[in-house]
């Protein structure tokens, strides 16, 4: 029996906040991105195996980690600021 199994990177943008840059000191859009690692079988995902939270410069591309609670707060606060606007 032939078993095709691995795992999926997925990567999806929570949302888009704009800050100055800690590596180019560029006022820049930056992704809150949600990086999930999902086990799959036959190219199915199953489950979720790692999730991880960075947020990354439209400007010059560094990446900070984040963690969930940060993301979290991050989507959140910008969905707020998004109404009031
Ligand atoms: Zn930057």
């Amino acid at each position: 029996m032939l078993l095709i199994f691995g795992a999926m990177p997925r990567e999806r943008v929570l949302t888009t906040v704009t800050f100055v840059c800690e590596y180019c000191r560029t006022p820049a859009t930056q992704d809150v991105v949600e990086s999930a690692t999902r086990f799959s079988a036959f190219f199915i995902p199953l489950f979720t195996v790692s999730r991880r939270y960075f947020v990354a410069c439209s400007h010059c591309g560094g990446t900070t980690e984040l963690t969930a609670e940060q993301a979290t707060h991050a989507a959140e606060w910008a969905a707020r600021n998004r109404q009031m606007s």
